[in-house]
C-alpha cells in the first residue's frame, strides 16, 4: 500500500495544488497523505470529497510538523520511502523493483525547494523524466506506473454519490 507525503505546504499559496496532490492520491489508490504543514481548512475539505466520493472509511489525511522524522520512523518500521524528483533515477528503471515491496510505500512530493537531506536520506529519488514539470502530475503518473492503469477501474464503495458514465452530459446518482 501506499501513502503520499506532500511537504512544506504555506496555506497562502500551495491551498490549491496541495488539495489536488490528495485528491490525485485518493483517486489513484493510495491510502492517505501526510500533509507537512498546518491547515485544518485544507483537512476539512479533504475529508468533505472522500464523504461524497467515497474512500472515507480508510483515506487517512493529517497534517504533520516534521516530514524528516515521518521518513526516519517509516523507514525504521521496514517501509520503503520515494522521494519524486527531476532530478533522480528514471521510473522506467525501478517500477518493476518497487512493486515488487509488500510493505508500506511513501511517496514524497516537495512544493518549492526540497531540503537536501530527503535527496540522502529516501531509499529512492525518482524521477517521472529528467524535465522540471508538477508534483500533481508526478504523483499521478507514479501511481498510475505502480498501480499499472488498474486503479482507473477502482468503484469507491463507500461513497455518497456515483457517477455513471455518459457519451454527452452529466450523470450522478445516490450510491446505495
Ligand atoms: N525546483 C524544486 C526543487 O528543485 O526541489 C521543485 C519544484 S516542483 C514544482 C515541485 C515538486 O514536483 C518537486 O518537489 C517534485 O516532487 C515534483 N516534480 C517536478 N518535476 C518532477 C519530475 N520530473 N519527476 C519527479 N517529480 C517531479
Amino acid at each position: 500500500e501506499a501513502y503520499v507525503l506532500r511537504l512544506s505546504h504555506r496555506p497562502s499559496r500551495d491551498k490549491r495544488v496541495t488539495t489536488h496532490v490528495a485528491l490525485v492520491a485518493r483517486a489513484f489508490g493510495a491510502k492517505g497523505v501526510f500533509i507537512e504543514g498546518e491547515d485544518t481548512h485544507l483537512i476539512d475539505s479533504i475529508k468533505k470529497a472522500t464523504e461524497v466520493w467515497g474512500g472515507s472509511s480508510y483515506f487517512k489525511v493529517e497534517t504533520i510538523s516534521d516530514g524528516k522524522s515521518l521518513v526516519s520512523q517509516w523507514r525504521n518500521k521496514g517501509g520503503i520511502t520515494i522521494h519524486l524528483t527531476m532530478y533522480g533515477i528514471n521510473v522506467c528503471e525501478k517500477i518493476k523493483e518497487l512493486s515488487s515491496f509488500e510493505v508500506p510505500l511513501l511517496i514524497i512530493v516537495g512544493s518549492e525547494k526540497v531540503d537536501s537531506w530527503y535527496y540522502h536520506n529516501v531509499d529512492f529519488n525518482l524521477a517521472i523524466g529528467n524535465q522540471p514539470h508538477s508534483e500533481i502530475a508526478a504523483l499521478a503518473i507514479f501511481l498510475d506506473r505502480l498501480y499499472k492503469g488498474l486503479e482507473l477501474h477502482y468503484i469507491f464503495e463507500d461513497s455518497k454519490l456515483r457517477v455513471i458514465p455518459q457519451e454527452a452530459g452529466k450523470k450522478v446518482v445516490k450510491n446505495g
